[in-house]
């Protein structure tokens, strides 16, 4: 009885979302500042440890999900709108990395605040050309042994659209082998997510130990890198929304203010949820009952969407680049900022819809320059607050999109939901 009654108790803990778990180990950390002060250090390998977790996770990750992400995608169904959306979202993802990057720049939200214990040493500096070519790899093994982010998504992206094909190819043989390789994808995949999952479980602790020690060093420094950074992404996103997704309806000849009124219950939801995944169903049914939307295409555009096309992620992790390198007092050449630009586009593909993805994969945009993974836990604490707002613009963004190239192609029954009312 008493074992059972613990390993209850441990079932709702391990149901418990993990968000509050950081909220509480944060405040524990905040107390055990004013008690210890510096003393703090000693439960630093617990932080190390939820560090070595995360290194320990990406490289497979990266790899294993987006073949699989990049195989999901069948050649021969897409059709012409499914095309033009897929490289509307990848445009759109480039765009708010772009303006990720500004900010930052503008900003410096981490400028001043120096990270106790962090040294590092800048790469020798390569020019633009020789870093574009260094994205391919010539030793793709060698790569992903080598921690190398940009060449082994390439690799995966090769290795992803290849599959894709071969698995509609017209001999019945490499189909059913491209088949197979597809699930031991789809598996590994989950198999990633699982171990994810535990990281984000044991997260809380790591998150206290570091931010136990960090403040513990520095006091409260951290509070106003803290505003700079979450104002910085309520900027991006009013950027990304007012006028890129403002500019998109416009230029395919949408009345914005209509759009909005249908897209607000979806963006509510996302900002709620911190999940795109999870508004998917108030996405999916806002466009066919208040857009209008042909389901053939949105039954395709909006999933897809909410797997790849991340926006909002895509200026979080730039900002969260630009905070780690003011953090280290460095200052990213051009070609490296291309690299982190790149690197935040294909590790918002990569993110789950799921609440608090884009922190674990903030750890491809930072390797991809070689940043300091410290920053990760770091940002946790406010992750809440971050993902709430990314999220929001996620979902906006997939809708957005969605309905521009249902117009052009004549997908948009003009006579239902928001267009029908004055
Ligand atoms: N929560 C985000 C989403 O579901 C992903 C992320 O963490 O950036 O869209």
């Amino acid at each position: 009885m008493y074992v059972g009654a613990r390993i209850e108790l441990l079932g709702r803990y391990l149901e418990f979302p993990v968000i509050y778990k950081y909220r509480h180990r944060l405040r524990a950390g905040d107390n055990s500042w004013a008690g210890g002060g510096a003393g703090i250090v000693v439960i630093k390998p617990l932080g190390d440890l939820f560090l070595r977790f995360l290194k320990m996770i990406v490289m497979p990750l990266i790899f294993f999900t987006l073949v699989l992400g990049s195989a999901s995608i069948d050649p021969k169904k897409l059709g012409k709108a499914g095309d033009l959306v897929i490289v509307i979202y990848v445009i759109t993802s480039f765009i708010a990395a772009t303006i990720g990057l500004s900010i930052g720049l503008a900003v410096h939200p981490g400028a001043g605040f120096k990270l106790p214990g962090v040294t590092y040493k800048p790469p020798k500096p390569v020019n633009f050309i020789q870093t574009m070519l260094s994205w391919i790899p010539t030793n793709p093994f060698g790569a992903l042994a080598e921690f190398k982010v940009i060449p082994t998504i390439i690799f995966a992206l090769f290795v992803g659209i290849s599959l894709a094909y071969l698995r509609t190819s017209n001999d019945e043989r490499v189909r059913e082998a491209a088949e197979t390789t597809y699930k031991v994808f789809d598996a590994l995949s989950e198999v990633m997510y699982r171990i994810v999952r535990f990281v984000l479980e044991v997260a809380p602790y790591g998150v206290f130990a570091h931010m136990a020690v960090v403040i513990g060093k520095t006091g409260v420094a951290l509070f106003i890198p803290y505003l700079k950074l979450i104002g910085s992404e309520v900027l991006g996103i009013a950027l990304q929304i007012g006028l890129v997704y403002t500019g998109i309806l416009l230029i395919a000849g949408i009345n914005p203010a209509k759009f909005f009124r249908a897209a607000v219950e979806p963006m509510v939801t996302a900002f709620v949820t911190g999940s795109s995944s999870g508004t998917l169903p108030v996405t999916m049914r806002i466009a066919e009952e208040k857009l209008g939307i042909d389901r053939g295409l949105y039954s395709f555009t909006l999933p897809l969407g909410a797997t790849i096309n991340m926006d909002g992620t895509a200026i979080y992790m730039t900002l969260v680049a630009v905070f780690a390198a003011d953090i280290v007092g460095r200052t990213l050449s051009f070609g490296e900022l291309v690299t982190v630009a790149t690197a935040a586009v294909m590790a918002s593909v990569g993110a789950a819809g799921a609440p608090s993805a884009g922190l674990i994969m903030l750890t491809v945009t930072l390797g991809s320059v070689g940043l300091p993974f410290e920053v990760i836990p770091l940002i946790a604490g406010i992750d809440v607050i971050l993902d709430m707002l990314r999220t929001m613009n996620n979902v906006t963004g997939d809708l957005t999109v969605t309905t521009a190239i249902a117009k052009k192609y004549g997908l948009i029954d003009f006579s239902k939901g928001v267009w029908a009312s004055s």
